[in-house]
């Protein structure tokens, strides 16, 4: 069986400088706020070109911490896209905004800027771009857009640890960004992580406080703040893992090209990218009318797949509330009966991907109901 992601061949090409780490955690005895995530924020912040990076404890607190710290309040409209992640939804609902919905581009599966146009409202402050699959949106677009109509633009940069639009890297692209270190991200640590970058001092003064109980200084407490820190131990982690994460990444496109050349002319949607992007491939990801039973049919072949995400936020039980109903985001709708993400990590051999493509070649249609 061809897994859709594994992470243990990652760790045994690091696993001593992994437990290194930690033992020097452990030996120096501080667990919580102290050298190791004061390293890791500065080298992450160094990384992605930005002045400032709090760690927190998920990517989903980090959505929400960078909207609190935005000013993002109660009754507040916030704008993502419909085929996301739900996670992007808590972080959203976590900070006591509304979640409103757009469509995506029908090529990249990202935000379209026309469709955020119409999603917005008197009662909108602030939009949440997804760089979905590691596939940077168009930000000049959404950012020209907010500065018109007076959003903020706070990036979920999830799947996008070291994707870059027009060269410029991911997570400085907004006011904030928000990473997640979630084990099976680009970069991921060994439990929960995630944190928020920005160039915005203000910003990061208020992350500091916001994520750590208000606090300012010692027993004084000038927010309603949250628990939300990156601990010493996965900071120690990620301080090792951030090192090797531009090869990684290489290691991914140089994949993602194998499977390009692979599949070309089969009846599979590739991946593609727009001009501006420079793609970390978080996730390979084919587009079939004939989804699940591509997705039966390889896993008869011994090639696990996933679906991200095979429902869209708006068609999902938790959020019938926010009241759009079936047809509403037409693009994002299709893409989550189609989309299909083939086994994809750094370490995926060459072979096996010729295995999947092989596979994908020997799928047959199911014939149409006459
Ligand atoms: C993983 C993910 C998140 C949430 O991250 P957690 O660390 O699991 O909270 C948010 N948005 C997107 C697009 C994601 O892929």
């Amino acid at each position: 069986m061809i897994p859709p992601l594994e992470l243990s061949s990652q760790l045994a090409a690091i696993e001593d400088e992994v437990r290194a780490a930690i033992d020097e955690v452990l030996r120096c005895g501080w667990f919580i706020l102290g050298r190791q995530v004061a390293a890791f924020e500065e080298e992450f912040a160094a990384y992605l070109g930005v002045r400032y990076v709090v760690g927190c404890a998920s990517g989903t607190d980090a959505i929400q911490l960078a909207l609190t710290a935005a000013g993002i309040v109660r009754e507040d409209e916030v704008i993502t896209v419909a085929n996301t992640c739900v996670p992007t939804i808590c972080g959203i609902t976590g900070s006591g905004a509304l979640p409103a919905l757009c469509d995506v581009h029908n090529t990249t599966l990202t935000m379209d800027p026309a469709s955020l146009e119409k999603a917005i409202t008197a009662k909108t402050k602030a939009v949440v771009p997804v760089h979905l699959y590691g596939h940077p949106c168009d930000m000049d677009a959404i950012n020209e857009m907010a500065l018109m109509h007076g959003l903020v633009v706070i990036e979920d940069c999830a799947q996008a640890h070291g994707a870059r639009y027009k060269r410029k890297p991911c997570g400085g692209l907004g006011l904030a960004a928000a990473f997640s270190f979630y084990p099976s991200k680009n970069l991921g640590a060994y439990g929960d992580g995630g944190a928020v970058a920005t160039n915005d001092e203000g910003l990061a003064h208020e992350l500091r406080m916001l994520h750590n109980y208000g606090e300012k200084e010692r027993y004084l407490h000038i927010r309603q703040g949250i628990n939300s820190r990156l601990d010493e131990i996965q900071a120690a982690i990620l301080r090792v893992k951030l090192r090797h994460l531009d090869a990684w990444n290489s290691a991914r496109r140089q994949r993602a090209r194998h499977y390009a050349a692979r599949l070309k002319g089969l009846p599979v949607r590739l991946p593609e990218e727009a001009t501006w992007a420079e793609h970390a491939y978080h996730l390979y990801v084919v587009r079939s009318e004939h989804r699940d039973a591509l997705h039966q049919h390889l896993r008869t072949e011994g090639v696990g797949t996933l679906m991200h995400y095979p429902i869209p936020v708006h068609l999902q039980p938790a959020y019938q509330n926010l009241g759009y109903p079936a047809g509403t985001f037409p693009v994002a709708e299709k893409a989550c009966n189609e989309v299909l993400s083939l086994p994809l990590y750094p370490e995926l051999s060459f072979e096996a991907m010729d295995r999947v493509a092989q596979a994908v070649a020997d799928f047959a249609p199911p014939e149409p109901a006459s």
